[in-house]
């Protein structure tokens, strides 16, 4: 069964419930807001299922995926995974856990919201709570919204709804008001790494890579690591800056034409990478904080060609090529002329 402590980051969202849960002061109402992959509906599942355990666990963990230098430990209250409530909460067969569905894609109605109201009339099947978790909350139509705030107004003393949305600005401000607004937070590169490196079970350096692109998202990381596109880019693209000191103006042009329309950022944030690389590992000769360490004779070999200075005109170039992305240039001319320009750098004579 998940736990609180299976969670990556969100600490200030676990704290809160923890305190909640120990207290006892639970709230009718919550939004957990936030970017999907986030872990939102993580959370959600594992407060309503600690919400009904018969038998909440107090637990000292560590946080995990922390460097250890700020590693501590904190307390956590946990659904037990033993108790029938927890059985149930696990197969997703709790009757008193009640996720809302909608049948239309894009928009959660006024009718759902009704019959979510009149199934609040009836009292918990077996436990002292019914909780509702609706899911993709930004979707809840106004005359939905409005429906929803009377059960906010005089909720029955058994209800918890909980509210999973990708942001605020869909909900009416009397919601808002009325609702603990739960935001969660982009995760570090670090802890997604060495989560992606336990989970996974993958090299330090894929996680590592992948951790950058997750854009703090663990969920994110999660689909990358089974986006195959996405790792074969990445060996592509490793492969050609290895050599690229050596490579003639022909593969540098077949290179850049063959870059997919919707890769074009992540090869140059590859490109950015690979050069930051290389210039931590001249300023530091130390290879451990490198992203590419699978490839570190190609970065020593490139730290050894090129000084601070064109270093500085490569991170120059990239930064140009990107600009002229965003400003729609013909993306095979930008990365040709780029790719091109760095060349020259290792082959310029001072
Ligand atoms: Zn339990």
């Amino acid at each position: 069964m998940r736990k609180f402590s299976d969670i990556i980051g969100q600490k200030a969202i676990i704290e809160h419930l923890y305190n909640a849960l120990r207290t006892g002061s639970i709230s009718h109402a919550y939004i957990l807001s936030g970017d999907a992959g986030s872990g939102r509906k993580t959370i959600a599942s594992i407060f309503a299922a600690a919400l009904q355990c018969e038998d909440l666990q107090e637990e000292e963990t560590e946080e995990p995926d922390q460097p250890a230098s700020r590693m501590r430990k904190r307390k956590l209250l946990e659904p037990c995974g033993r108790c029938l409530s927890c059985i149930q909460s696990e197969s997703g067969n709790q009757p008193d856990i009640i996720t809302i569905s909608h049948e239309k894609p894009n928009s959660i109605g006024v009718g759902e919201i009704r019959r979510m109201r009149a199934d609040l009339q009836i009292k918990p099947y077996s436990n002292a709570r019914k909780v509702y978790i609706i899911p993709d909350a930004e979707k809840l139509t106004i005359p939905a919204q409005n429906a929803l705030l009377k059960t906010l107004e005089e909720p029955p003393e058994y209800a918890v709804i909980i509210l999973i949305a990708n942001g605020l600005s869909a909900f009416l401000p009397t919601i808002l008001s009325r609702c603990v607004v739960l935001q969660t937070r982009a995760v570090e590169e670090a802890q997604i790494a060495s989560f992606l490196q336990r989970e996974k079970e993958l090299p330090k350096e894929q996680a590592a890579i992948l951790a950058r692109f997750a854009g703090g998202n663990p969920g994110q990381a999660l689909l990358l690591t089974d986006d195959r596109e996405f790792l074969e880019l990445r060996d592509r693209t490793v492969d050609f800056l290895a050599h690229l000191s050596r490579t003639d103006a022909v593969r540098i042009s077949e290179f850049s034409s063959n870059i997919d329309t919707g890769r074009r950022d992540e090869v140059l944030d590859f490109v950015l990478m690979w050069f930051r690389d290389v210039l931590l590992y001249h300023s530091t000769q130390k290879s451990e904080n490198l992203i590419f360490q699978e490839d570190i004779q190609y970065i020593i070999e490139a730290a050894g060609m090129l000084g601070f200075e064109r270093l500085g005109r490569i991170l120059d170039e990239i930064d140009t090529a990107s600009r002229r992305l965003r400003a729609n240039v013909a993306a095979d001319s930008v990365f040709e002329i780029m790719f091109l320009k760095i060349r020259q750098q290792y082959r310029r004579r001072i």
